[in-house]
């Protein structure tokens, strides 16, 4: 009995926009479908192995044919096949999440008119409607019964029990007719579908089989060839070489090579950033094909992702995911693993305590790692590409291993800094360009690079030209705290209260002023004890009042962030420091009048409050705040 179903709406948009588009890009569905019909074969291999005989092993293969007259061309598979519910769930639905980013990216496409980025995607099995106006797909899976499922690409498809023998699965693509200069009927020939499979298949470790066209000289009846006369014969020919890309001799394979596989391999429609080949041969053995992409996977911060390079032993695929290959701060690198170290039916446990499953993951992030910094130092620009997409993840490489990776990943690091025009630059740099007397790398930390050149510490760096590195992402201090130093010399925060280097001449005229200003101090420390530690003379301004700074190493922004923690309850807290500018007249003003304490606490508050509005935080207390400025106010307006 024929039941008639209705797309996922996902689907239907999806659909309609491929059964409605004509571009140049039109091949790739036979790429998607070849490599959904090698995925099937991989995946019935992996569960006869594990069937304990019950399933019977096979040799995989992928037939095409074409079909003139119909105007049909057909992929088949002996693969896993799909039962009824896989139909609904596999091909009802967009279950990849690719094609789901996809959509979205079609939508910012769509607005710009540009319908021909779809042909830079891999949108699997619903790809056959860029060129068929209807799709009948007939499969079985083990022990299961026949199924036929039938779409014109409308709203609804069709699922019906048939007969069929063999397992596995067979598309059918009812091409569309040619329009202008799109010759759908191209596809039927057949150096079109073999260029087609050289181009984009070659490496499918099945044979894709179809009958080709073939010459040959007509024998006379003595068996002796009649000259100048030749008969058309059809003979099966297999199209791929079905050497894997990663089998092949590194020297012959193009980068173009490595950025197509990665593309259809990854669902990506953008060539990766880095196309990393490696044989490794020695204490361990393997070949990995590894890539950094050059975006963030639009799920990369879902729960739902997965990290995880492909395993395969000799060619052979084990595993999909396989997350012990590579450390959580690359979870954004894909790619696969090769190594005979792995027999093919090893159980999912056996493969979690393989010694070799360790080695090969240090090995791999060691070859990604050396690869980040020699990219650092050849090509920049490339680097700054890479950083801004990932650079975070490396700075929690640092901070989740407590430091362990420190060796590994500092010469990674570039950080934004106040000298160097917003530009980035590397540890190694700033420690060039530091002065001979300067003790620390220099940091601040804030929301936004804008926000941090706001923040009144900087003043005098930016005067005496210290360069300071700025830090906008949460991150960035925790990792530094792990860190510590960089090459035997100390991170040092500008916020904290110890940073300044002074010479003996500015340490006595701060020494001057402070005890000159006794009594302000004392009275400012005494009203705003519930909110700082002390009060003090500061070093650091040049035309701001008054500045916060912290003691025992944790800053604003680091409480911030604590505090932003779910689960946490405001616990961290940070010890600040109220910081005065000498030099300025509003504590020229406070001198003044220190004698009356009354007046002098009265607004303290406003030293405090002024300090953390500059840090790009909010008072303590609004109303109270507003009260005296509007005090203060309506002096001045008076005179
Ligand atoms: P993807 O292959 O990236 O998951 P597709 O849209 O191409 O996305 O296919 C969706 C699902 O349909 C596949 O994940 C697979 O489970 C199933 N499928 C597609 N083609 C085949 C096939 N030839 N044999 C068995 N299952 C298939």
């Amino acid at each position: 009995m024929k039941e008639v179903k209705q797309f996922q709406t996902e689907s239907k948009e999806l659909l309609n926009l491929m059964i409605n588009s004509i571009y140049s890009n039109s091949e790739v569905f036979l790429r998607e479908l070849l490599s959904n019909a090698s995925d099937a074969i991989d995946k019935y291999k992996y569960l006869s192995l594990s069937s304990n005989g019950k399933m019977p092993i096979l040799e995989g293969d992928i037939h095409i044919s074409v079909d003139k007259k119909a105007k049909t061309i057909t992929i088949s598979d002996n693969g896993v096949g799909m039962s009824k519910e896989d139909l609904i769930n596999n091909l009802g639905t967009i279950a990849k999440s690719g094609s789901k980013d996809f959509m979205s990216k079609i939508k910012e496409a769509k607005e710009k008119k540009d319908l021909n980025i779809i042909g830079q995607f891999g949108v699997g099995f619903y790809s056959a409607f860029i060129v068929a106006n209807k799709v009948e797909v007939e499969t079985k899976a083990f022990d299961q019964p026949g199924y036929r499922f039938v779409s014109e690409g409308e709203d609804s498809y069709s699922i019906e029990e048939i007969d069929k023998d063999t397992q596995g699965t067979s598309i059918t693509l009812f091409l569309k007719k040619n329009v202008d200069d799109v010759k759908y009927d191209e596809f039927l020939e057949e150096w079109k579908v073999k260029s087609l499979v050289k181009k984009y298949s070659d490496y499918i470790r099945y044979p894709i089989k179809m009958m080709v066209s073939k010459s040959r000289p007509v024998l006379d009846k003595d068996g002796k060839e009649i000259e100048g006369k030749r008969e058309e014969y059809f003979e099966e020919e297999t199209l791929n070489s079905m050497i894997p890309l990663w089998k092949k001799n590194k020297s012959e394979v193009k980068d173009d090579e490595l950025n197509d596989f990665y593309k259809s391999k990854f669902n990506d429609y953008e060539d990766p950033l880095v196309s990393l080949f490696v044989n490794v041969d020695g204490k361990i053995t393997y070949d990995a094909l590894l890539y950094i992409p050059s975006h963030a996977p639009y799920d990369l911060y879902s729960d739902s992702y997965e990290k995880g390079l492909q395993l395969y032993s000799k060619g052979v695929f084990i595993k999909n995911k396989c997350k012990e290959l590579v450390p959580d701060y690359l979870k954004f690198v894909k790619g696969l693993v090769d190594s005979p170290s792995f027999s093919l039916n090893i159980s999912r446990e056996m493969l979690q305590q393989s010694p070799y499953l360790s080695k090969i993951s240090e090995n791999v992030e060691k070859k990604i790692v050396d690869k980040l910094k020699a990219i650092k130092n050849t090509d920049f620009d490339k680097y700054v590409k890479f950083w801004n997409a990932f650079g975070e993840h490396i700075k929690f490489g640092i901070y989740s291993s407590y430091g362990t990776k420190k060796e590994l990943l500092e010469d990674t690091l570039i950080y934004h800094s106040l000298l160097n025009e917003d530009k980035f630059i590397s540890l190694k740099e700033y420690k060039e360009k530091m002065g001979k007397d300067q003790k620390y790398i220099y940091y601040v930390s804030g929301e936004s690079l804008d926000a941090i050149k706001m923040l009144p510490q900087i003043e005098k760096y930016k005067k005496d030209g210290i360069d300071v590195l700025l830090l906008n992402q949460k991150i960035d201090e925790f990792a530094i705290m792990m860190m510590r130093e960089y090459d035997k010399t100390e991170f040092k925060s500008i916020s904290d209260e110890s940073a300044n280097e002074l010479s003996d001449e500015e340490k006595k005229k701060i020494d001057d002023t402070t005890a000159d200003s006794k009594r302000l101090l004392d009275t400012l420390k005494e009203a705003l004890k519930d909110e700082v530690d002390d009060v003090v003379i500061s070093s650091k301004l040049v035309d701001s009042p008054v500045c916060i700074s912290t003691k025992d190493g944790m800053s604003l922004e680091m409480e911030k962030t604590l505090n932003e923690q779910p689960g946490s309850e405001g616990e961290a807290k940070s010890v600040k420091v109220l910081e005065l500018n000498p030099e300025h007249d509003l504590f020229k003003s406070f001198v003044s009048i220190q004698t009356d304490d009354e007046l002098v606490k009265k607004y303290a508050s406003i030293l405090l409050d002024e300090a953390m509005l500059l840090e790009g935080r909010d008072v303590k207390d609004r109303a109270s705040f507003v009260k005296k400025m509007n005090e203060l106010l309506v002096i001045a307006l008076k005179k």
